[in-house]
């Protein structure tokens, strides 16, 4: 039983922005003890064109891997139609599609304004349904860049209230709204959630936030409060975004993880374990910059998690 979900996406979001290349087998130990962490659901990797990012040139591999792990949801990144049947030749349960609000960052990103990213998401909802049910993943939307753009800058909100009804329409499974690049505040965080709830109802599922001005956790706490119960985060506070300039990690999955604990939600996830897979990550890459306080600080004296 949670009342929360962590959605790792540190071996995705993080290791994108990790120069360094991960040995598959480091990747796969990661993915094995964050799962027996309690860690339920863990994006793996990205089915990108590995030219341009050889840090998933394992991609299937790793897919392979964390498949065998019983009860694991397992996510990949998929940016096109032609990274959608490559992912769905895995077996994957969930692609996650990146939908840019911004038009600067979409065509940074992926080189399509954003209404030719839905179109694409279009086809790739169509690719799907011609798949047999059980071997057909689930299809989520995340909106990038919902909360402002490091190109553009401020987002019109009525383009992701838009994008988020265009996406339910295109048949995703379920949306959440991503703050790319660190710019949103909790109230813009509780107006947005609320406003594209209005719109696409319990379609709206996730949070993606980033720690970029260190309002990560209040952000997290925001969403909550809008009703959200799925969070991504990564290990470290590893990740950012290539295409967004200083846009540093992920809200760290440790100090989210603490945080709802402290606050009495559940998360399923042994933070004693959590920490210690941190302690293997930034073991396996001494070249990566990892961030968090509870690693640094430790537990508090006494400190129970959520009954
Ligand atoms: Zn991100």
């Amino acid at each position: 039983m949670t009342d929360v979900t962590i959605s790792e996406v540190g071996p995705r979001d993080g290791l994108q922005n990790t120069k360094q290349f991960m040995p598959t087998e480091a990747k796969k130990a990661w993915i094995s003890a964050e799962a027996a962490a309690g860690v339920t659901e863990i994006e793996v990797c990205s089915f990108v064109s590995t030219k341009l990012i050889p840090q998933f040139s394992d991609a299937a591999d790793v897919v392979a891997h964390a498949l065998t792990i019983p009860g694991l949801s397992v996510a990949a990144l998929i940016p096109n139609l032609k990274g959608a049947e490559r992912a769905a030749a895995t077996g994957v349960h969930k692609l996650s599609f990146p939908l840019s609000v911004s038009k600067g960052h979409s065509l940074s990103n992926v080189r399509k304004t954003p209404e030719e990213q839905l179109a694409e998401f279009k086809r790739i909802a169509e690719f799907l349904a011609t798949l047999p049910k059980d071997k057909r993943p689930a299809l989520s939307g995340g909106l990038s860049t919902a909360f402002g753009c490091t190109i553009d800058g401020p987002v019109d909100e009525k383009d992701v209230v838009r994008l988020a009804v265009g996406l339910v329409e295109a048949g995703a499974h379920d949306v959440s709204l991503a703050d790319t690049v660190g710019y949103a505040n909790p109230a813009q965080i509780k107006r947005l959630f609320i406003a594209v709830r209005r719109e696409i109802g319990d379609k709206l599922t996730g949070a993606h936030l980033h720690n970029t001005r260190g309002l990560g956790l209040a952000n997290a706490v925001a969403a909550l409060e809008t009703g959200i119960k799925t969070f991504d985060s990564s290990l470290g506070g590893m990740g950012g975004c290539p295409y967004a300039p200083g846009a540093s990690g992920n809200v760290v999955t440790e100090d989210l993880v603490f945080m709802f604990e402290a606050m009495g939600l559940r998360t399923g996830i042994d933070l004693e374990k959590l920490l210690a897979v941190r302690q293997q990550v930034v073991e396996a890459l001494p070249g990566a910059e990892f961030h968090g306080n509870v690693a640094r600080a430790g537990l508090p004296k006494g400190f129970g998690a959520a009954a």
